[in-house]
């Protein structure tokens, strides 16, 4: 890996995503990892180190990348081919990574991408980006706020960035393959614009990292009662099959478990209000509820930030 896409991707992790989550995941014992890799949940057509690729459905693939990798990829993403176009979700971390997308993609559909979605400007669904439009020359799509977010400071993408086609922020945005239909749906909760990525038949929901599973969520740019509206309104969908941002693929349950942390961490918060504790206390203090006892990627900084996060939205920032 060059030291570009190092020095990229440090900068975009300082602002904006999950340089201490990696560190935290790269120390992970060994029984974590097989844990993860027991956890597939439908055909796998493609394994590498950094992840694999799992079939959900005809013309449906989803991306689980491993996060105990310094991995090509780091965030989870997807293929969705129709008869008139093949779209990518997420670019990913690294230029290497987005460009095995876009190899897989061509080799599973016979196509190569027409488009290529952005859930969120952080760093790890944005960095390889380069690398994404080097396979089919795709359309890129993005809200406004996640393209120019992700152009802050970002000068080696910003040729493709300028060219960004913008999704309507406040309005779903139907993108037709002729025999099938994805929408966009424009969201907010892990950051200030997120989109989800959504499909009826079968029915399954791409959600950016507005959904994590089997690994505690990172509330850095979170407001956190937006998240869990976003996540709650998901839920009704009842879809089959939720992708996350990062972790195995969920299912109704998982995203119930989800939805359980959420609340959890909001009754953190609201209990250290009431009892005048800062975050970094009550982050001390805080565990896991029972239904996600399993859940083997979290570090007490991280509670932290969660309850932190809270705070500062109920009116009590912390320092
Ligand atoms: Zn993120």
């Amino acid at each position: 890996m060059s030291d570009l896409v190092y020095s990229r991707r440090d900068f975009l992790c300082r602002s904006a995503t999950c340089a201490a989550h990696l560190g935290i995941l790269s120390a992970s014992p060994l029984w974590a990892r097989q844990l993860w890799a027991a956890q597939e949940r439908f055909p796998v057509v493609a394994s590498e180190p950094w992840g694999r690729l799992e079939r959900v459905a005809e013309g449906v693939w989803a991306l689980v990348s491993t996060p105990f990798q310094d991995g090509a990829t780091l965030c989870n993403g997807g293929i969705v081919a129709g008869r008139n176009g093949v779209v990518v979700i997420e670019a990913f971390a690294t230029d290497a990574g987005a460009r095995w997308m876009g190899e897989q993609a061509t080799r599973l559909t016979g196509h190569a991408p027409t488009h290529v979605v952005l859930t969120h400007y952080h760093g790890d669904h944005t960095g390889g980006l380069r690398g994404a439009k080097s396979v089919g020359a795709p359309a890129v799509l993005a809200t406004p706020t996640t393209r120019d977010y992700a152009r802050e400071g970002n000068d080696p993408l910003n040729d493709i960035l300028n060219r960004v086609t913008p999704l309507d922020a406040i309005r779903p945005t139907e993108i037709d393959l002729g025999d099938r239909s994805l929408v966009v749906v424009p969201r907010q909760g892990h950051t200030a614009s997120d989109v989800t990525i959504e499909l009826s038949d079968p029915s399954v929901v791409f959600c950016g990292d507005l959904v994590w599973n089997e690994m505690f969520p990172n509330y850095v740019d979170a407001t956190p009662s937006r998240l869990t509206q976003a996540v709650r309104l998901m839920r009704l969908a009842d879809a089959e099959t939720y992708v996350p941002g990062h972790g195995p693929l969920a299912d109704r349950d998982a995203l119930d478990r989800y939805i359980d942390i959420l609340d959890h961490v909001e009754d953190a918060a609201r209990r250290a209000i009431a009892e005048g504790m800062t975050a970094a206390e009550a982050g001390a203090r805080f565990q896991l509820p029972e239904s996600t006892s399993e859940w083997v990627l979290f570090n007490p900084a991280y509670f932290e930030r969660a309850i932190g996060s809270w705070l500062a939205e109920l009116g009590h920032p912390q320092p």
